[in-house]
């Protein structure tokens, strides 16, 4: 990976770390307004339920893709990033164009392979 790419995938990592905190303060306030509004008749009430449940969903995933995100701009300091932490090869560009923050190869002739033999060992 080229200098270039490297920055270029640090700005796609920050540019996507302001959407999904954005995206996550708009799931957290759409909680609390939706905890408010509990009131009205059964089929509001479940449709307040239904519709929180996803924001909570929504927001846990988003929790997820930050902490992913600032683990892969934590690897662009250290160096490591586009390499994966499973194999050590290094992580398809199309990949890294669909997600950025990916950890790992999953290359199926290295990767999968690493991956079945640590869960063997493991046992988990
Ligand atoms: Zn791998």
């Amino acid at each position: 990976m080229t200098k270039k790419d490297l920055k270029k995938y640090r700005l796609q990592l920050e540019q996507d770390r302001v959407r999904i905190l954005d995206q996550l303060n708009f799931d957290k306030e759409q909680i609390k307004d939706l905890e408010k509004r509990d009131i009205g008749d059964i089929i509001d009430r479940a449709f307040n339920m239904y519709e929180k449940g996803r924001a909570i969903e929504m927001s846990e995933k988003e929790k997820r893709e930050l902490a992913a995100i600032d683990e892969a701009l934590l690897r662009i300091k250290k160096g490591t990033y586009g390499v994966c932490a499973i194999c050590g090869s290094a992580i398809n560009l199309d990949r890294l164009n669909a997600i950025p923050w990916a950890a790992t190869c999953v290359n199926p002739s290295t990767c999968k392979k690493k991956r079945k033999l640590r869960r063997a060992t493991t046992g988990s």
